[in-house]
């Protein structure tokens, strides 16, 4: 049977049909059926590395892009640097109307300090949003037990806050697969995960943590919050939409 129109009920068909194959599987897929009108976001975390050298065995040339808030750490930006020179990749940078200056001007200093969701609005969900509306598909490397609200993520899925399919090609793949994979394929990651960052954000934002800590407790810590903004779970996002 070929399916011309995707809901979030033959999504979810899919994605448990899905649950036992490997990434590449799933990466192809999406290659397969979306084309160029598929695109991998990446944070250039761990996960990502994962997907990113798994996408350059099977089409180097799909789309890969990232969100840049101007605030990444320095590190973040040569990994992408190194990513390029090893797996052969190009990269879209995908950026805020605003600049930090003009954020600064409208909405006054610091707004991460003051008001992250705000803040992560502004840099990281509206320019995702503009970037993905001529966009069939989106691929993102969340792990189900990175967060609550990831827990339920599929293999593919709906994306009802931007409107298209999402596959979440490592959504059951654990920490320790991700790093297993890195260290078999001796693949470059970021160093500041080995000085206590084992998740990275904008530098204002994320702090190092203690060992054995929630590897996420080091963003946005203290501000009560866990997500930018851009993974909304369903019902989060018919509220978003209402
Ligand atoms: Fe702003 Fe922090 Fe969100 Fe980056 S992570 S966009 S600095 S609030």
């Amino acid at each position: 049977m070929v399916i011309t129109k995707w809901t979030p009920e033959n999504l979810r068909t899919l994605s448990d049909q899905f649950e036992h194959s490997h990434p590449v599987e799933i990466l192809r897929w999406g290659w397969e059926n979306f084309g160029d009108g598929i695109a991998l976001a990446t944070g250039f975390g761990p996960e990502g590395v994962v997907l990113m050298h798994l996408v350059s065995q099977i089409a180097p040339e799909m789309t890969i892009f990232y969100l840049d808030t101007d605030l990444l750490f320095e590190e973040t930006y040569a990994l992408r640097d190194e990513l390029a020179n090893r797996l052969g990749l190009r990269f879209t940078r995908v950026h805020s109307r605003l600049s930090l200056e003009t954020q600064a001007a409208q909405y006054g200093p610091e707004l991460w300090a003051r008001d992250p969701d705000q803040c992560c609005q502004l840099r990281k969900v509206n320019p995702l949003r503009q970037y993905l509306a001529d966009k069939g598909a989106w691929i993102t490397a969340i792990r189900r037990d990175q967060t609550q609200t990831r827990a339920a993520a599929g293999l593919v899925e709906w994306d009802a806050a931007n409107q298209l399919v999402k596959l979440n090609p490592l959504a059951n793949w654990t920490s320790r697969q991700v790093w297993t994979h890195i260290a078999n394929y001796h693949l470059p990651y970021n160093p500041l995960h080995d000085a206590g960052y084992p998740s990275l954000g904008c530098w204002p934002c994320t702090h190092p943590v203690a060992a054995g800590a929630d590897p996420r407790s080091g963003r946005w810590a203290g501000l009560g919050k866990t997500e930018c903004g851009i993974h909304l779970s369903p019902l989060e996002a018919r509220k978003n939409r209402a």
